[in-house]
C-alpha cells in the first residue's frame, strides 16, 4: 500500500438496467472504498456501443480518485463493485450493468496478464478520452495532452446528458 494517496482514473459504462442509475450509484460506491476517496467526476455521457450495434446505448462517465490502495488492490475493489451490480458478460462487447476500467494510476507503467496501465484501448476511445478531457485536460498520455486527444472524438457518437 503506497504511504500517500495517488491519483487513479476510472472509466465507467453501463447499458442495462437504467445505466444512469449504475453509473451514478457507482461513483458513490467509489467515493466508499477503502483508503479512497473521491476527487471528482465528469458529466455522464450517453455513447454508442462498440462492436455488437444490437444492444442499448451506454452512458458513460470518468472519475478521478486519491487512493492508498495498490493497483491490483484498487483492481480486487473495482471488480467487486462490478459484481455488486451483477455484472452480466455473455459475449466480448456485449452488454454490462457495469463496466469499470482502471484507465491510469499516477504515472504508473505496469504489464501483466491482469492488469495493463495506463489502459490499453483508452487512446482510441471517445467515450473515454472525452469525459476525461473535462476533468484532466493537461493528463499526459504518453506525450500527448487528454484534450489534445479527445478533440477528434467531440461530438461523435457522444452526447453530453444534462444532470
Ligand atoms: P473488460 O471485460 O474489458 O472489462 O476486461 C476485464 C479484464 O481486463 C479483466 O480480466 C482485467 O484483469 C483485465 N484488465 C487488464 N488491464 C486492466 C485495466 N487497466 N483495467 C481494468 N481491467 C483490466
Amino acid at each position: 500500500m503506497s504511504e500517500r494517496a495517488l491519483p487513479a482514473y476510472i472509466g465507467l459504462g453501463s447499458n442495462l438496467d437504467s445505466p444512469r442509475a449504475h453509473v451514478t450509484r457507482a461513483l458513490d460506491e467509489l467515493d466508499s472504498l477503502p483508503l479512497t476517496r473521491l476527487a471528482c467526476h465528469s458529466s455522464l455521457y450517453a455513447s454508442s456501443p462498440v462492436g455488437p450495434q444490437d444492444q442499448p446505448d451506454f452512458v458513460n462517465a470518468v472519475a478521478r480518485l486519491e487512493t492508498r490502495l495498490s493497483p491490483l488492490a484498487l483492481l480486487d475493489q473495482l471488480q467487486a463493485l462490478e459484481q455488486r451490480h451483477r455484472r452480466i458478460r455473455k459475449r466480448r462487447w456485449g452488454p454490462r450493468t457495469l463496466d469499470l476500467d482502471l484507465l491510469c494510476y499516477a504515472t504508473l507503467r505496469w504489464q501483466t496478464p491482469r492488469l495493463i496501465l495506463p489502459h490499453p484501448a483508452m487512446r482510441e476511445r471517445g467515450f473515454v478520452l472525452v469525459p476525461l478531457a473535462e476533468i484532466a485536460p493537461e493528463l499526459l498520455l504518453d506525450g500527448d495532452t487528454a484534450a489534445s486527444l479527445a478533440v477528434p472524438h467531440q461530438g461523435r457518437d457522444l452526447r453530453r446528458l444534462v444532470p
